[in-house]
């Protein structure tokens, strides 16, 4: 596993964009909106990993229930799997929570599931696997 990426809970993505663009000296290569979630995305390449900001583009959606409930900030780690129905099954058995069943389609081409925060110490984590 590496980490694929970090989520960063934004609430002004113009200015976040400003503030990234500026601390890692380069535009950001993609910005997506991933309708299903209620989210714009915009992802930098940080080495072999990626800053994912996100800004909600309505009020009902995760990022803004988020924001006004923490602030914004760091909202999820995303680790890149090869095989993530393998992972769901093996960490499920584990015991821990798995907020969607089935893989979901996530931004930047991936198939993509959350764990709940609840049982990861407080960090919403997401595996990844890049879209065949
Ligand atoms: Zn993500």
């Amino acid at each position: 596993m590496k980490i694929e990426h970090l989520g960063i809970a934004v609430s002004n993505l113009e200015q976040s964009i400003k503030a990234f663009s500026d601390l890692l000296g380069t535009s950001p290569y993609k910005t997506e909106v991933v309708e299903s979630e209620g989210v714009k995305t915009v992802f930098f390449q940080v080495g072999d990993s990626k800053i994912e900001l996100l800004e909600a583009t309505h009020e009902q959606s995760a990022i803004a229930k988020f924001i006004s409930k923490r602030g914004e900030g760091l909202h999820h780690v995303a680790f890149a799997v090869d095989h993530i129905e393998s992972e769901m099954e093996r960490l499920k058995s584990e015991g821990y929570t798995l907020i969607n069943e089935s893989p979901k389609e996530g931004a930047d081409q991936k198939l993509i599931c959350f764990i709940h925060p609840k049982s990861t110490g407080g960090i919403l984590i997401e595996l990844c696997q890049d879209r065949p």
